[in-house]
Parts: structure tokens; sequence; C-alpha cells
């Protein structure tokens, strides 16, 4: 009896040299944790490949297409991985073979009407099959073509590749998801990521994990400010990067106390700047209690006043871990190309307020100076201010 399975495909971890074996495993319980609601599954590796099957009879991620989809996307989140393929795996000879490989042609028009062109490409580990690989393909190739007018073989640029192996069990599959390679989470140290409702951040956390680095995530909300909707697509948003990234804390600071004082005792052409260094005192408070190793933020080079040089070199003057801002060079349009492609950018674009935007100056300082900062501080108590946002009213939400 035939049967669907799941093949992946590892992409960099195979290239680690003595800490491959690391990399694997981690790469390897990250798509447990994944796949943790997709029923009973046997997951298991071979060279390059992972293989996954339904445990129990009846799985429904294995039995119709659309869904075996689901399991498939899922698995194409997990970091380290670099494509997946449904397959057919079944056992016997090569009238099996031939059977198996019109079936699954035939499931594979279905779902690809434009598709003409096909060529047969076969791998043979069972080296006691009577056949070797070139004589597969030609049988496989002959049969298909008998079975179906509507396709020819083009060897060289066909619109689909009929891949057979003949292993232990018999498979065959075409096509593939691509999945967002990266290396598997958990490989690096944890990072803080500064996280808002914007369209920045979350791609920010999503290409740190996508080094390898778990996250944890702070939010700073100053309701009634901002809004119990502002905070729920905080929420929401930090699910979508938790889909890549596993298993997060959300850290949220109560922030309006806070940011009133600042409103009342600073300038208001650097409020943008002093509030920001307070946010990085924060969240690196909250960093080092939750062992992340560095802070994480959306900034990009000169997108605002406050990510010019000058207030991005004064921003870092109060951190004493590395910053990391994965989008310092990058182009807005790219940025939103990510956000569209790992599901975030519906979310992002809610048209809900943040707190940086609802006290800011017409005018900040794009060019500050490190007088103009110690001047505007001078008639506040920034340590008052970090224990404060750090301890009082933390809520901390498991995502
Ligand atoms: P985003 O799209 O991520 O909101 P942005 O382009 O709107 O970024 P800013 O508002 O200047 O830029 O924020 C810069 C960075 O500061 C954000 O990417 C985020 O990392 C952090 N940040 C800003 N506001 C908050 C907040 N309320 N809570 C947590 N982090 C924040
Ligand atoms: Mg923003």
């Amino acid at each position: 009896m035939a049967v669907n399975v799941i093949l992946a495909r590892m992409g960099e971890v195979t290239l680690k040299g003595l800490n491959r074996g690391r990399f694997e495993t981690q790469l390897m319980n990250n798509l447990r944790y994944r796949l943790r609601t997709f029923g009973k599954l046997a997951i298991f590796q071979s060279q390059s490949r992972i293989w996954i099957e339904a445990k129990e009879e009846g799985n429904p991620y294995f039995e119709d297409e659309e869904r075996a989809h689901e399991l498939m996307t899922a698995v194409t989140q997990v970091f380290g991985i670099v494509s997946v393929s449904l397959a057919c795996k079944f056992e016997g000879d090569i009238n099996d073979i031939d059977a198996n490989a019109a079936l699954y042609v035939k499931k594979h028009l279905e779902r690809n009407p434009s598709h003409k062109t096909f060529k047969v490409e076969c791998k043979r580990g069972n080296k006691s099959f009577p056949m070797n690989s070139p004589m597969i393909c030609e049988e496989v190739g002959a049969y298909i073509l008998e079975h179906f007018e509507c396709l020819s073989v083009d060897v060289h640029n066909p619109d689909f590749i009929l891949q057979v192996e003949v292993r232990e069990f018999n498979y065959v599959y075409a096509g593939k998801l691509m999945g967002h390679r990266g290396l598997p989470v958990g490989t690096a140290g944890k990072g803080m990521l500064l996280l808002s409702g914007g369209i920045d951040s979350p791609v920010a956390g999503y290409m740190m994990a996508s080094r390898g680095m778990p996250i944890d995530a702070v939010y700073f909300h100053s309701y009634p400010y901002t809004s119990e909707q502002a905070k729920q697509k905080v929420i929401d948003l930090a699910k979508i990067v938790s889909k890549f990234s596993g298993r997060m804390n959300l850290y949220i600071v109560d922030f309006t106390k806070i940011q009133l004082d600042m409103v009342k005792n600073s300038p208001h052409d650097m409020l943008t700047i002093v509030m920001r260094r307070v946010m990085l005192q924060i969240a690196q408070k909250l960093a080092l209690q939750s062992d992340c190793k560095c802070l994480i933020t959306g900034e990009s080079l000169g997108q605002v006043a406050s990510q010019t040089l000058e207030a991005i070199a004064i921003t870092n003057e109060v951190a004493d871990m590395p910053i990391l801002r994965p989008l310092i060079g990058m182009d807005k349009e790219d940025t939103i190309r990510i956000s569209r492609d790992i599901g975030a950018f519906d979310t992002s674009i809610l048209p809900y307020e943040d707190c940086c935007t609802i006290f800011v100056a017409k005018h900040p300082k794009t060019h500050p100076k490190h007088a103009d900062i110690e001047e505007a501080e001078k008639n506040l108590d920034i340590e008052a201010m970090v224990k404060q946002g750090a301890g009082e009213n933390l809520e901390i939400i498991e995502i």
C-alpha cells in the first residue's frame, strides 16, 4: 500500500564541520516542536534529508493534499530547511513504481494543469534492485508518456521533474516548497527584540532567528494613549515571529507614567531620542534577567529622525550589550517583501497608534550632540524610570 510521506532537505547545516551533529540535533528538536500539533509523527534523518511520516493511520495531514500543504508549510518555517516535498512511499517492483508514478503524476497535473513537459530522475540506494537508475528512468518515462497524452519529455527545461528513489522502500515525488533556510534556532545565544506594532521590528526578529538566535521580545505600552488593540496587535505579531523563532516570552512594559514624565521634563525636539535611550535601558535590564546577550531593533539608517547615524550613536551610549539592527542597510521595499513573506504585513499595517508616534515633536533634532542629551535628561531620574519599567506592572506573556 502506498502512503504519503514528507521529505525535507537540510541546507547550510550540512556545511558545519565538527559542529554538524549539534546543528542537526537542534534542527530535529525544532522540527518536533514545530510539528507537535500535527498528530503522532515519526521524524528521522538520513544523510542531509529528513523524512516525516504519520505514526498512526488516518492522520488527515497525510491523507489529503491541502492538509499536507499545511504541514509542509510548517516544515518550511523551521530554519535550516531548504525545501520540502510530498512523496509517495511504497514497496514492490518496477510495476509498482510505474503504477504509483502514474498516480502521482495524475495528482500533480490536477494541481499544475499548465505542466506539459517532464523528465524522470532516479536514485537507487538499493543495489539489489534488478534495474539500474538509467533503466528505471527510461521505463518510468515511457510508462508516463503512454498514459498521459498531454505530456512530452524535455530533458533540458521540463515543467516538472519526477523523482524516483529506490531504497529500502520506493518513493516518487515532484516539485517542492522552498524553505526559509538559515540556521536552526538555538544554535546561537538569545536576543531581546524590541517589538513595536510596525513593519520593521517583526522582520528584524525573523532575520536574527534565521541565524539561529532564540528570541524574547519587549513591547512598551502606554495605555490609554496606546489602545488595547495596539497591544493585541503586538501579541499577534509575536505569535507570527514565533512560528519561525519558537517559544518566546513577550514582556509588556507599562510605559505610561515614564512617558508622561519625559514629556513633561525634557525638551520636545529631543523626546524621541530620550525615549529610545530609556527603552533600551529597560530592555537591557530585562535582557540580563532572561539570559539574552544582545538587543535587536528594527531600525534602518535614515528612515526617520531617530535613525540618523548621530541619533543611533547617542542611543548606543546607554547600552552595555550589542544592539543588532539587521535592517540597518535595507530598503523599505525589501523589508515589506519579507514582512509579506512571513505573514506579518497585514497585521503590521493595522492602524493602531504606537507610543512613539503619540507625543513626538514636529521637528525632532536629527543631528543631536552629546551635550544636547545631557541637557535633555538633566531633569529626569532615569535610574528610577528603568527600575520602574522593568519592575512595576510588568506583564509577561508566554507565546
Ligand atoms: P517599526 O516598523 O518596527 O515600528 P519604525 O520604522 O516605526 O519601526 P521607530 O518607531 O523609530 O521605527 O522604532 C524603531 C525601533 O524601535 C523599532 O523597530 C523597534 O525595534 C523599537 N520600538 C519602537 N517603538 C517600540 C515600542 N513601543 N515597543 C518596543 N519597541 C519599540
Ligand atoms: Mg514604529
